[in-house]
């Protein structure tokens, strides 16, 4: 599960996040939507420490840490109880899709490199790729190419998924594979936190829906909730607008 307690984040003077208070149960799928600069990507980098928040607790799993006193221990337990899939895939460019996959696996698991490799293709399998072991990522569709970047992050078997608009980057023909890749992962049973423009999806797949403007949360509820009956105006104009 992912708990999140009073959560401020400042750059510079710029106050991103206004106190989040957040939780995402054990087998939740929940999604964040709400307009561009929102603060929503800054959310999700500040459970794993790709962002330091400036202050606040990030629970993730059974480790609490307030952030103002995070060790590297800390910092180091929250980001391997967290796996997350990017926007621009992010994979490494001078390794195969089986070597971006058994990375994490040898470098921050310590994990054998038979063992590791036997773990990726099997994670590779799942997500349609052990025909592409030894391309390239330049030699792979963005569908393919964030299919890798998903099955990096399953690699790991992290407590939680968090993922930032991981279809914005793709050719619209190929949103579609990736979406599909997504719900089978949600099916799994795994926690997920989604940051997402496609609000079909969305709503076809979260558990919960959260909103959010300015760096608050202005409305939260089930999916049926704020698609059918949003209760904040802010909210009816933005799906409004992007429906
Ligand atoms: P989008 O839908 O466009 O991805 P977002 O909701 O993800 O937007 P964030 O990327 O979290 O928004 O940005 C929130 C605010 O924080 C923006 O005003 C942005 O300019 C600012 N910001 C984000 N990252 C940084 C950074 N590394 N340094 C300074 N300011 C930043
Ligand atoms: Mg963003």
């Amino acid at each position: 599960m992912i708990k999140l307690e009073n959560i401020h984040k400042y750059y510079d003077s710029q106050h991103v996040l206004k106190g989040i208070n957040l939780t995402v149960n054990r087998g939740e799928v929940v999604s964040i939507l709400g307009p561009s600069g929102s603060g929503k990507s800054t959310l999700l980098r500040c459970i794993n420490f790709l962002e330091q928040p400036t202050s606040g607790i990030v629970e993730v799993s059974d480790k609490r840490v307030n952030v103002e006193s995070a060790s590297k221990t800390d910092i180091f337990s929250l980001r391997t109880s967290t796996g997350m899939v990017f926007q621009q895939y992010n994979l490494f460019k001078n390794l195969t899709v089986l070597q971006n996959v058994m990375i994490g696996l040898t470098s921050v698991k310590q994990i054998n490199k038979d063992e590791a490799k036997k773990i990726s293709i099997d994670i590779l399998e799942r997500v349609g790729l052990n025909n592409r072991l030894s391309h390239y990522p330049a030699q792979l569709s963005g569908g393919q190419q964030q299919r890798v970047g998903i099955a990096r992050a399953l690699a790991l078997n992290p407590e939680v998924l968090l993922f930032d608009e991981p279809t914005s980057s793709l050719d619209p023909e190929l949103v579609d594979e990736v979406l599909t890749t997504i719900k089978g992962v949600a099916n799994e049973g795994n926690t997920m936190l989604i940051v997402t423009h496609e609000l079909n999806f969305a709503r076809e797949i979260s558990d919960r829906v959260i909103f959010m403007e300015d760096g608050t949360i202005i409305e939260e509820g089930t999916a049926e909730q704020i698609f059918n009956n949003p209760s904040v105006e802010r909210t009816k104009k933005f799906l409004g607008k992007v429906i």
